[in-house]
């Protein structure tokens, strides 16, 4: 799953307002940021824990959430506070969603570098390769490393809707994820993985295969949404079988939107189960709906922990609620 807006900004940080976890700060990601925001970056960033090694140590199933830039004045305010009221819940990490093609390159970065100054948890980047040429992916790169972001999720992209042929120097995520690799240890590579086969996908065997070679030379993967328990398990032996046990996060998506829903699975190849989207529709009133959908993604979520998933990561759509609903009533409080 990712959700992006298309308008870049320049990119810039408040040095004046860096302060430890969970410090009050002005919001300098933002599509409405002031002028002085932009002046100066932090000189000497603070050094984040890679995820591979958060995985690696968690004692129980890590718990992390996307975020995508927002666009407009109500978008920042509403992330702001959704990061303030996530701090009551033991996040293990977020990401941020990249537009492909670099549309939303500065703000992503803004924004993972803030959460990685502010928030006592790591944010990793995504980072599409399809359309950007070797050099350009290199300085974003750099630009991280720099920073002090060393979590990347190493993603293809999709190539333009008109079926032109896409610009740039890379076709495939393990092109980007070798890129990444090259730089050294201290990156952390995570790589996204469709339970329901990628949608461009011809077959299964192709798809399997193309997915284990990718998490062979990855840290973790985390899937696109889906709604069957089995389907991540069957991919995950399907993994199994080819000698890959890298973990994956399976991503979870309340259905509390069904026609938005529908909208991206189109695009994502995920199956949305219409008996429980007419359930959710059916309602009669936002709280039922909002109940109903809430319910479904934590029978999916303890389904998928009894089964030995590592860990959840929840598509909260840049909202506190629903991600604070399904927590408290999982016990990972
Ligand atoms: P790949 O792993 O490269 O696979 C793409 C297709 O190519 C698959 O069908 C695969 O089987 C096939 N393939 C792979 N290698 C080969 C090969 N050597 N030869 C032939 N075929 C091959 N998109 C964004 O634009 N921005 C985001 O922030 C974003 N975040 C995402 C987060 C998650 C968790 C997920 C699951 C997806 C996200 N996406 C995002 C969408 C993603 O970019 C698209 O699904 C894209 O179409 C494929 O990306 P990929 O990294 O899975 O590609």
């Amino acid at each position: 799953m990712f959700l992006v807006d298309s308008r870049p900004i320049p990119s810039g940080l408040d040095l004046n307002q860096r302060a430890g976890p969970g410090a009050a700060r002005s919001v300098c990601w933002s599509a409405t940021r002031d002028e002085h925001c932009s002046s100066a970056r932090p000189k000497y960033p603070k050094s984040m824990p890679r995820i591979a090694d958060i995985l690696t140590q968690a004692s129980g199933p890590t718990l992390s959430v996307e975020f995508f830039p927002p666009k407009t004045p109500v978008g920042d305010a509403n992330l702001q506070q959704t990061i303030e009221d996530l701090r009551a819940v033991p996040l293990s990490f977020v990401s941020v969603t990249y537009g492909a093609g670099g549309s939303t390159r500065d703000r992503t970065r803004d924004l993972v570098v803030d959460i990685n100054e502010h928030e006592s948890y790591p944010a990793m980047a995504h980072l599409t390769c399809i359309g950007h040429t070797k050099p350009e992916l290199e300085a974003l790169l750099d630009d991280y490393d720099r920073a002090g972001v060393h979590n990347i999720l190493a993603l293809a992209g999709d190539p333009p809707a008109d079926g032109s042929p896409a610009d740039g120097d890379f076709t495939y995520a393990l092109e980007l994820v070798e890129l990444v690799r090259a730089r050294g240890d201290h990156f952390s590579v995570s790589v996204a993985a469709h339970p329901e086969l990628h949608p461009r996908s011809q077959d299964t065997k192709g798809d399997r295969l193309h997915l284990a070679q990718k998490l062979s030379v990855a840290d973790f993967g985390i899937t696109q949404f889906f709604f069957s328990a089995p389907d991540y398990f069957r991919m995950v032996d399907e993994l199994s079988a080819l000698g890959c046990d890298t973990p994956i996060l399976p991503g979870i998506m309340p259905l509390t939107n069904p026609e938005g829903v529908r909208r991206m699975a189109k695009m994502s190849g995920a199956t949305v189960p219409e008996d429980l989207a007419v359930r959710v529709e059916g309602a009669g009133s936002a709280d039922e709906a909002q109940a109903i959908a809430v319910e479904a993604a934590l029978e999916l979520s303890q389904e998928l922990l009894n089964g030995g998933a590592p860990g959840l990561h929840l598509y909260g759509l840049n909202k506190s609620e629903i991600v604070l609903r399904l927590v408290d009533q999982l016990n990972l409080l």
